[in-house]
């Protein structure tokens, strides 16, 4: 796969696609609606490259493994490598702004927790992140939020904005670059907002980052 422009339809962007740097627990909302705790450090896991497909194609959800949640989030691109970052070098490091969805199993992560046990089977299998294009970070106004939503069968199901992380993306690419190299082609994906929930095959999906991109797809 290769990312795209979400903008300037059918033009890829020339990153190779690298892994998925995920930050869990980042929304009160959401943190409240599963009863967990508020963490002292970013939660930070990682799904591999193979995890990443295309929005546009249908979303293929494990039929066998219990219960799917969807979980959208605001995906950030990095153009430039990240290690011990200021928050300047975070900021220029950016080359756009997407959607992903972190398809998650919930029954098999629970049962991974009660354990002890890491979360990789649940939240990193092939197909877990998929993703729409990217808008260029100097198309947007720096100081605005982003809003986005997700719509399953024409219900507004998860509805979030970055002004309402608890972490902003510039603290979190920060904070990551002291744990992780971010390299170029990598993907943070920044948490999500309250509204997980199942999903099922058949359901249409509308997934929107308002004033920029809307793009409709099915669960098979
Ligand atoms: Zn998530």
């Amino acid at each position: 796969m290769k990312y795209r422009h979400e903008n300037i339809l059918a033009q890829e962007i020339n990153l190779p696609p690298g892994k998925v740097v995920c930050v869990g627990r980042n929304y009160l909302d959401h943190i409240q609606e599963l009863n967990n705790s508020v963490p002292e450090q970013a939660l930070l896991f990682i799904k591999p490259s193979t995890a990443l497909t295309h929005l546009s194609s249908p979303v293929y959800i494990p039929k066998t493994l219990g219960c799917c949640d969807n979980e959208i989030e605001i995906a950030v691109l990095i153009r430039h490598a990240l290690k011990n970052a200021t928050p300047k070098q975070a900021q220029e490091a950016i080359w756009g702004y997407g959607l992903a969805l972190d398809l998650t199993l919930r029954d098999l992560q629970s049962t991974l927790k009660s354990q002890g046990h890491p979360w990789e089977r649940s939240k990193a299998f092939d197909a877990s992140c998929p993703i729409s294009g990217f808008v260029a970070e100097q198309e947007l106004k720096r100081a605005d939020p982003l809003h986005f939503s997700l719509y399953v069968n024409q219900q507004l199901r998860q509805k979030g904005s970055s002004c309402d992380m608890m972490r902003d993306i510039v603290s979190l690419l920060v904070e990551i670059s002291q744990c992780f190299t971010l390299l170029p082609g990598d993907i943070v994906i920044t948490g999500t907002p309250k509204g997980v929930s199942a999903l099922h095959a058949g359901d249409q999906l509308t997934i929107s980052l308002d004033g920029h991109f809307s793009i409709s797809t099915e669960v098979v």
